[in-house]
């Protein structure tokens, strides 16, 4: 009997608003606990929310770019229930009447539809000393800021489609800069409603709804434990209720939190202390022209336009930073595959060693570009350029300098070769006479001890071409 798994996500995205949804507080991350709270954001009695406009853009941003209908109203509702990090004992968040529903964003060709998307606030943290356990400790830093919630209808079929959705969505979301989406500091988390159902039955299974789950890797796993579960179960004909689970990295499974709440459980209703948003005509009109090229269009333009693989083009507009610095290298120097290898290669080995995002460097569009060209028109080897690369990347002296200083001009002249080469081999006789015997590797040897010596100015392919007539030769 085969089984078929069926996955909703609901995604919590943290806005990049500089201050809270309803106070003035900052949103910064990495500040003293509750450094950054007010009366508002601490609940107290008798104060007044203010909608964070900013927030609300961000919001229809999104909702632009992932093709939903936007309100012509929405309205906030106060979602009661207590939690020690919820001062209010209610949650302001959107119930009846989202910001936006009916969107979708692709993966793989096949449409995730989205099913709504609307504002609500953040909760504080809780802080569970390790070392002794009778306190817990609550920052109310987060309490109040501005979250979007993404909720997709149950369209995915496995953990890996999950993944790869929220790892889309994350990439569009940074795109349209409306949130970082980090993960590590929790401005991207995400639930997951999970069913398994006998393959060709129609509805769903039981639906369990997995929290907790933080990194795209907890996602992954968690669903593949959960998934694995409850077909078990099926197969043992055990029956299970819904509810809501959690995951636990450490052991690596799901553990029973409580029984799945239904939604009167919240006692939901409009919040008294705001007006509702009404949306002007043309409004999504305007928004339009500020969303930008997303990612999924971007890759097919690249492809396109500057006949990149789709590898490359995955690899290039997987941040926006490093596929607008492609195209401007390219302006530069008009050879996208090779500035593509450029980039794709030892730039990023340089980034992923520094640990730094591609803005955050010395090494301008512009000096990559020379230095390609440098490279294509011989004026220095691939070798030298690599180095040079590196210089720029630590100094951020141009690359036409840096070549310049360190006399990397390649050297042209095949007497001047021949005479590096005659003095390679006369040093290593092992070397050559093994060549000679037919031991191919020892070429390398000699070219590696060629290039030393010229300090990487001598064109290897010259090197070899000379060593090798040399033993036709003799
Ligand atoms: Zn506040």
């Amino acid at each position: 009997m085969k089984f078929e798994t069926v996955i909703g996500l609901e995604v919590h995205v943290e806005l990049a608003t500089a201050s809270k949804m309803f106070c003035g507080c900052s949103t910064s991350f990495g500040a003293a606990a509750n450094s950054q709270v007010c009366p508002i954001c601490l609940g107290m009695p008798g104060v007044l929310p203010v909608v964070n406009q900013e927030a609300v853009q961000l919001a229809l941003k999104t909702a632009v770019a992932f093709h939903c209908q936007i309100a012509a109203v929405c309205r906030f509702a106060r979602k009661s229930y207590f939690y020690p990090d919820l001062p209010k004992n209610y949650q302001i968040s959107q119930y009846e009447e989202p910001l936006a529903t009916g969107g979708w964003l692709e993966i793989s060709g096949q449409r995730i539809r989205i099913r709504r998307i609307h504002l609500e606030e953040d909760a504080g943290k809780l802080i569970h000393p390790e070392q002794d356990q009778t306190y817990s400790l609550i920052d109310f830093n987060r309490t109040g800021i501005p979250l979007m919630e993404i909720v997709t209808e149950p369209d995915l079929r496995s953990p890996e489609a999950a993944v790869e959705f929220l790892q889309r969505l994350r990439q569009n979301l940074r795109y349209l800069r409306v949130s970082d989406c980090s993960m590590e500091e929790g401005s991207l988390r995400c639930d997951a409603n999970i069913s398994v159902r006998r393959e060709g039955q129609p509805g769903l299974g039981v639906k369990v709804e997995v929290k907790n789950l933080n990194s795209f890797k907890s996602v992954r796993k968690a669903l593949l434990f959960e998934a694995s579960r409850q077909t078990r179960l099926l197969i043992e004909g055990k029956p299970f209720r819904q509810e809501t689970r959690l995951w636990n990295e450490n052991l690596g499974i799901t553990e029973s939190m409580r029984g799945k709440e239904q939604a009167h459980d919240y006692r939901y209703f409009p919040e008294p202390d705001l007006v509702p948003l009404r949306f002007e005509a043309g409004v999504t009109a305007s928004l339009k022209t500020e969303v930008v090229e997303l990612p999924q269009a971007r890759r097919e333009r690249l492809i396109k336009d500057y006949g990149l693989s789709s590898y490359e083009a995955e690899v290039l507009t997987a941040e926006k930073e490093v596929a607008d610095y492609f195209e401007e290298a390219v302006r530069y120097y008009p050879q996208p595959r090779m500035v593509a290898n450029w980039i794709m290669g030892d730039l990023a080995g340089l980034l992923r060693e520094k640990k730094c995002a591609i803005n955050q460097q010395p090494v301008t569009a512009e000096m990559l570009g020379e230095l390609a060209r440098m490279v294509h028109d011989g004026k220095i080897t691939m070798t030298a350029a690599k180095d040079v690369l590196r210089e720029t990347f630590n100094t951020g002296k141009h690359p036409a300098l840096v070549v310049q200083e360190r006399n990397l001009v390649q050297i042209d002249d095949a007497s001047a070769v021949k005479t590096v080469v005659d003095q390679v081999i006369a040093e290593n006789p092992k070397a050559w006479a093994d060549f000679l015997a037919g031991t191919d590797k020892a070429i390398g040897f000699l070219i590696g001890q060629v290039m030393r010596k010229t300090r990487g100015r001598a064109n290897p392919r010259k090197v070899e071409e000379l060593i090798r007539g040399y033993r036709h030769g003799k």
